[in-house]
């Protein structure tokens, strides 16, 4: 009867580990799928998205700022 029971119980776990494990799946999916193109920033090199960047003489920046100081620099 015990040995049933222990049968049960790792039946319940494994069907609640199982839910966690498509919980956490679904929850990945729902995540925004980073897909879009990324770019680089030229001036401190952090990565953002395209639309998010700027962009100034075939060079991406992540801000104005970033921009400015790039293009401002003696080369
Ligand atoms: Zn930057």
């Amino acid at each position: 009867m015990s040995r049933l029971l222990f049968l049960a119980v790792v039946i319940f776990v494994v069907y609640w580990l199982l839910k966690s494990y498509r919980k956490q799946l679904s929850r990945e999916d729902a995540a925004p799928a980073p897909a879009e193109d990324m770019v680089r920033c030229a001036q401190c090199g952090v990565h953002l998205p395209k639309r998010e960047s700027l962009l100034a003489g075939g060079k991406y920046f992540c801000g104005e700022e970033h921009r400015r100081s790039y293009t401002g620099k003696p080369e």
